[in-house]
């Protein structure tokens, strides 16, 4: 029997895309009419559509993603869950956003596709099937925000988008699925047990993200200065350490009271103040810099914003990050 009812929002990404052959993979118009004929659909919930934008996510920024935050808080009173479709290339960063803000048990679920309308064996379909089916299923709840793709349910804290083009591109590296999307049920074989939540209804969108690479100066740090940035992420090496001559710039940007933190360059793992060496991450923690635990550049650069905009004082927010 259909008792539960379902908000899809559709924000757009390559899902709601199709060839045209003299531009190329573009937008188009007719995602939502070809969403209520589904007929997959039909039995699963009542669902309603809901258009928030039709942009590729490349065109998704932080202020829209705090936007959506706000439509889905609304929205959700009147749903037991909603599914987001979303282009996969920032969909990381906006579901982690979401993720953060909504204090919801109810399940939201982001969803989207590897391959376009125009494509063989496009994903987009049983992805959003997926999506509704774990939307509509008890055992979603108090799950934060979560990701369907593929067959797999991940958390939006975790997963990385690993693959420019092929479908099972959403994995989630550290720490593996929650649980998949099976033809009979959906099975959950873990829960997330982080539930980390920052409630705001504003942002802050200065803060970087630098990866250093070898040999790399102080520059981006600089320019991040120069550009009033809040806060500065640096994606550092192995357990979060940086080269000699970054270290100038790094100093700089702490005494101007910037917050600096530092997450791993590495696929996973934590950063970790124990090498006392310059440039070391013991050394960085002795002037002022933080460590960001095993959050990835992306994700930390989202929570940096979310807790700048609820806080709006660097004190607070250091002494928040102490906790990774
Ligand atoms: N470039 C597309 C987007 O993010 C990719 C996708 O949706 O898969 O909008």
């Amino acid at each position: 029997m259909i008792n539960k009812r379902i908000l899809i929002i559709t924000t757009g990404g390559t899902i709601a895309m199709k060839m045209n052959s003299d531009i190329g993979i573009v937008p188009n118009d007719e995602f939502i009419d070809r969403l209520k004929e589904f007929p997959q659909m039909r039995n699963l919930a009542h669902i309603e559509i809901y258009e928030f934008a039709n942009i590729p996510s490349p065109h998704m920024d932080p202020a829209k993603m705090m936007e959506l935050a706000k439509v889905v808080e609304q929205k959700i009173i009147e749903f037991d869950g909603i599914v987001i479709t979303h282009g996969t290339d920032t969909l990381e960063e906006t579901a982690y956003m979401l993720d953060l803000i909504l204090v919801t048990p109810k399940p939201v679920v982001f969803t989207a596709a590897m391959r376009s309308n125009s494509e063989l064996g496009l994903d987009g379909p049983r992805n959003i099937v997926g999506a509704v089916r774990v939307a509509a299923d008890d055992k979603s709840c108090n799950n934060g925000v979560l990701v369907v793709m593929n067959d797999e349910i991940d958390a939006a804290r975790d997963v990385v988008k690993t693959d420019s083009g092929k479908t099972d591109s959403f994995v989630t590296p550290s720490y593996g699925i929650l649980g998949n999307v099976d033809p009979d049920k959906v099975v959950f074989y873990r829960n997330t047990i982080l539930k980390e939540k920052i409630p705001t209804v504003k942002i802050e969108e200065n803060v970087d993200l630098i990866k250093c690479t070898s040999g790399m100066d102080g520059r981006f740090i600089k320019a991040s200065i120069k550009y009033k940035a809040k806060a500065i992420v640096l994606e550092a090496f192995g357990r979060g350490n940086v080269t000699l001559k970054m270290i100038p710039a790094i100093k700089e940007a702490v005494e101007k009271g910037i917050i600096v933190v530092i997450v791993s360059r590495t696929y996973t793992g934590r950063v970790l103040a124990e090498y006392g060496y310059e440039g070391g991450g013991k050394e960085l923690q002795s002037f002022g810099v933080i460590m960001g635990g095993d959050l990835k550049g992306l994700k930390m650069r989202i929570k940096l914003m979310v807790l700048l905009g609820k806080y709006n004082d660097p004190k607070i927010v250091r002494e928040y990050l102490k906790n990774n």
